[in-house]
């Protein structure tokens, strides 16, 4: 989906038109995503407690997305400027490369329940384990639905906590398929389900039945290639930004806090579209950041490398617990609208999008840190902001921006000044 029509230059409207043409997205689905008919305070009344009203974001569409051989266009909701100038931008680069390729696990989540006051740990394991077979056709039970579309109970794991304040107790694991829900629900119910055979199995006392947000059965991982001619901009060459970035990289990898704001720069990216989505983003912001430390020492979600061929090549893997049905996302009529957008069918097509957008941000961050740093790219778009503000003719754009930015000097008034010169100069 090349970016001929310059949609960041359109008016809210034309960009409207301009995705239904390209998507042929429903009237309804557009009103939803424009603002129009969002979410009512009637509706937002059924979803939480002591309702006020409703709370708005700005909704923005990163471009150029080429996930598994498809453009998509991406609904980001995100306060923060730069996110989506960076995600396009730096999904035109990956296309250079053939777009991003992603994959993902099952959609396996795991519940925990928390076993204690046991007279023999090792006797109540066994029992736990013996009966495997008999607690997951119990835990089927309680999702019929889910089981009708192939997921459902998958495996018993018993862990023993040996390490913990109140001295050692057990912990059983139910791993469920939720196919394309977050699946919060269904693990909760079929925990409690199981409470009273695990308790007479165990002869212990259940206490904490809850999914797990460390979803590390249930990952999503994207890769991009990008040649280095197309990493070329300004006075750096492409094999100089390669380098630069995997230098940056480098830094997170083995710096615990360089990697939180490295890791903050992914989830700019992901929390955008899991918001507009209608998914948890508190689930995937967790996941995230203990998957992240899942070796005992935090680190970067993401890797960057030089290929074979002097590419740079970068890849993000990390559990990506999102649906496309339950939760808000059906409930809320833009996320159901985003949905719709991003034309994604499963939880998983959805994932293997969000994780593509998760390294593209990791990029731009980097890219813009190790080179002209991030300053400049904020002033570019401010710049650009101002002078459509100016009314800028297209053409002048690009001109009265550079300008603005070179003198350091961005306002509406010196957009209009440099255009009366370029007039008087008979441009
Ligand atoms: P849900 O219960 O609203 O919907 C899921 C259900 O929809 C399934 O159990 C199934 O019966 C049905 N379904 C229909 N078609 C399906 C399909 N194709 N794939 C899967 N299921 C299908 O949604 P949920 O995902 O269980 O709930 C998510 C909500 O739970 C989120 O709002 C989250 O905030 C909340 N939550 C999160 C946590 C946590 O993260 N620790 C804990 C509790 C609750």
């Amino acid at each position: 989906m090349a970016d001929k029509k310059k949609f960041y230059l359109s008016s809210i409207t034309e960009r409207l038109r301009q995705l239904q043409a390209e998507t042929g997205l429903s009237d309804a689905a557009l009103a939803a995503l424009s603002g129009e008919q969002g979410l009512t305070p009637d509706q937002a009344d059924h979803m939480i407690e002591n309702v006020v009203g409703t709370f708005a974001l700005p909704l923005g569409i990163a471009r150029n997305f080429v996930v598994n051989g498809r453009a998509v266009p991406v609904p980001m909701a995100v306060e923060e400027p730069s996110v989506v100038a960076a995600a396009s931008y730096m999904a035109k680069l990956a296309n250079a490369g053939g777009g991003f390729r992603a994959s993902t696990t099952e959609a396996e989540m795991i519940g925990q329940l928390q076993i204690l006051d046991l007279d023999d740990i090792e006797q109540a394991a066994d029992a736990l384990e013996t009966a495997r077979a008999d607690l997951l056709a119990e835990a089927a039970q309680v999702d019929p639905v889910l089981t009708k579309l192939g997921g459902g109970p998958r495996d018993i794991e018993v862990r023993r906590i040996s390490d913990s304040p109140i001295g050692p107790f057990l912990v059983m694991h139910l791993i469920m398929d939720v196919r394309d829900a977050m699946g919060a629900n269904a693990i909760n119910t079929a925990l409690e389900r199981l409470t009273p055979s695990v308790e007479r199995l165990t002869g212990g006392r259940a206490l904490l039945r809850i999914l797990s947000n460390l979803a590390n059965k249930r990952l999503a991982k994207a890769s991009c290639r990008i040649p280095v001619d197309a990493l070329t901009f300004d006075e750096f060459s492409g094999e100089d930004v390669r380098d630069r970035v995997i230098e940056a990289w480098a830094f997170a990898a083995a710096d615990p806090y360089r990697a939180a704001t490295h890791n903050k720069g992914i989830m700019n990216g992901i929390d955008a579209v899991v918001l507009a989505t209608g998914n948890d983003w508190r689930a995937v912001e967790a996941g995230a950041h203990a998957y992240a430390a899942r070796s005992g020492k935090y680190t970067s979600l993401s890797t960057w490398s030089k290929g074979d061929d002097g590419a740079l090549v970068g890849e993000l893997e990390m559990p990506m617990a999102v649906g496309v049905v339950g939760g808000a996302t059906r409930v809320h009529p833009s996320a159901s609208a985003a949905i719709e957008l991003m034309g994604v069918k499963s939880g998983r097509e959805l994932a293997e999008v969000i994780v593509s957008v998760g390294l593209a941000q990791n990029l731009g961050a980097l890219r813009a840190l190790a080179t002209e740093g991030i300053q400049r790219g904020h002033m570019a778009l401010h710049a650009r902001q101002v002078a459509v503000a100016a009314g800028v003719p297209e053409k002048w754009i690009e001109v009265v921006v550079g300008q603005m930015v070179k003198e350091n000097h961005i306002h509406v008034e010196r957009a209009k000044e440099i255009i009366r010169n370029l007039k008087a100069e008979g441009k």
